[in-house]
């Protein structure tokens, strides 16, 4: 079959062809009708959540004390004559309550960082976003900058109600002093972050005479610029556009992971009645469509359009619901945790929680369980000093005194504890090996040493070549021994 094209207008692109077949037009211009313009860009429209209150909101507001707590009081806390919690860059020491850590106990981290990740798989996979909800730091500084904004501008209404109005003195004033609030608690935050990494009671007497170093300056404003920013204004934005969790947590989901859920086959169809009337009589299902859920979610959603990723898993749209089936005299969980396979089999809460224990949450527990475990043991079994051992290149295998061959050595001794130590040094590997001067040295509290070490072998003590021996460290004042294996030249 030949196709040819007859004509092309304004109006579209004729085909034909030579046999019997209709005549096709395909329009290759849109209709002045169907042209409007699309614009990609959305502008953001604010979000006034409303408060709340109820079984999940309460666990929120626990966590942000909780977590609040422990961040904000860390710092100050004394542990001998130093900051119980301490990471000093400088020094190259990292101080955590009875531990000193060096750069050479990387490991420790990275079994920190695995088991943090783990965890956060755990819990994905058991119920959501149970750490955007209730734990991530964006939700935490959120709900404290949410509290002091209702406190200075008022409820959702009255604060919609404000920005609606033109400026006035009062709202002039009342956002001031919000900002300033938000300032100050900003500024905290930074100076707390700080507080880590320097000494926090040196770092507070340098902030009021105004003399802090400028990495100090530069770390406070900084961290205290990003909260004021993510908290005060970015607030959902960080979660919708700019965290990746958000974006590969689906992955972590399946049918048993508990989710906030909208129970469609109760609510539906929705619809506002009085209090007293009989939903069977309207034909109506238990969601009175009052939006109350809509004004409480902190991203803006509705829940009842089913799960989005938008969702952090707050549970304020399920106290807010619960609030109104209570008023409305129905049962409660219209909004609530459940699993999908529990909303479409319609599960009991026990029958949900035993399909919540599945292969992959017990393998999850499972890997995360021996990792802690292992962290554990390798920390209680640590050596509370470390030995680096490095030919003195310098120096080459040399004949002294006595004919006897000589190697040089230098040793680094890294004391990580808090009292001076003695530490003796031997070797052995070969007949005959020995350190040809004084073997015990002092190394000061989490300091390091370097020291020089010859080590000599009788004449004919060995054939030449190179040949591996062993330095073994004991420590006099505490318990603690190691072995670092080197090398042993003999000259031809
Ligand atoms: S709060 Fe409950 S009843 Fe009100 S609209 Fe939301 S789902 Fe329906
Ligand atoms: S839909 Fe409900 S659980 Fe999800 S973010 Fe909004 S209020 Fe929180």
């Amino acid at each position: 079959m030949r196709v040819a094209c007859t004509a092309i207008g304004n109006k579209g692109l004729s085909l034909s062809s030579q046999e019997a077949e209709p005549r096709k037009v395909i329009p290759i211009v849109a209709d002045e009708a169907q042209g409007e313009l699309v614009s990609l860009y959305a502008a953001h429209q604010k979000i006034y959540p409303r408060s709340v209150s109820g079984v999940f909101s309460n666990w929120r507001w626990a966590m942000v004390w909780l977590t609040q707590l422990i961040f904000y009081g860390l710092p100050w806390l004394e542990w001998g004559q130093r900051q119980a919690v301490l990471f000093d860059l400088g020094a190259r020491r990292f101080y955590i309550f009875g531990l000193v850590l060096y750069p050479q106990d990387f490991i420790y981290l990275t079994g920190l960082m695995v088991i943090s990740a783990l965890s956060l798989f755990l819990f994905t996979a058991v119920a959501g976003r149970l750490w955007c909800g209730y734990a991530c730091p964006q939700t935490v500084y959120t709900e404290i900058f949410l509290w002091i904004e209702k406190k200075v501008e008022g409820d959702r209404t009255a604060r919609m109600r404000r920005d609606s109005q033109g400026w006035s003195p009062e709202r002039a004033l009342r956002k001031g002093a919000k900002h300033l609030i938000w300032i100050a608690v900003a500024l905290w935050t930074g100076f707390t972050f700080v507080g880590y990494f320097t000494p926090i009671k040196e770092l507070a007497g340098e902030f009021v005479q105004m003399s802090l170093g400028p990495w100090e300056t530069f770390w406070t404003f900084f961290y205290g610029f990003a909260t004021y920013g993510n908290a005060g204004f970015m607030r959902e934005q960080v979660c919708k556009h700019m965290c990746p969790y958000a974006r590969f947590q689906s992955a972590m989901f399946d049918k048993d992971t508990l989710i906030v859920t909208y129970d469609t086959r109760r609510g539906e169809p929705r619809g506002a009645r009085s209090r007293k009337a009989d939903p069977q009589a309207l034909k109506l299902g238990a969601c009175v469509d009052c939006s109350l859920c809509v004004q409480v979610c902190p991203t803006g959603i509705d829940i009842r359009k089913g799960l989005q990723y938008e969702c952090i898993g707050c549970g304020a749209c399920v106290d807010v619901c619960d609030t109104v089936m209570d008023r409305m005299g129905y049962a409660r969980g219209l909004v609530k945790y459940s699993t999908d396979n529990a909303i479409k089999q319609g599960w009991t809460p026990a029958q949900t929680l035993r399909h919540v224990l599945r292969p992959r949450v017990l393998i999850y527990s499972s890997i995360l369980g021996a990792i802690v475990l292992a962290m554990l043991v390798s920390l209680s079994l640590r050596t509370p000093f470390k030995v680096d051992v490095v030919r003195d290149r310098g120096v080459m295998a040399r004949i002294v005194e006595g004919g006897r061959i000589e190697n040089v050595y230098r040793l680094q001794i890294m004391n990580a504890t808090e009292t001076a130590q003695h530490y003796k040094l031997a070797v052995s590997g070969l007949p005959g090996l020995a350190l040809a001067a004084e073997n015990t040295v002092l190394v000061e509290s989490t300091q390091a040493r370097w020291v020089a070490v010859r080590v000599q072998l009788p004449a004919e003590g060995a054939v030449p070549g190179s040949h591996t021996i062993r330095f073994e460290i004991d420590a006099l004042d505490g318990a603690g021994h190691l072995t670092e294996k080197s090398v042993f030249l003999v000259p031809r």
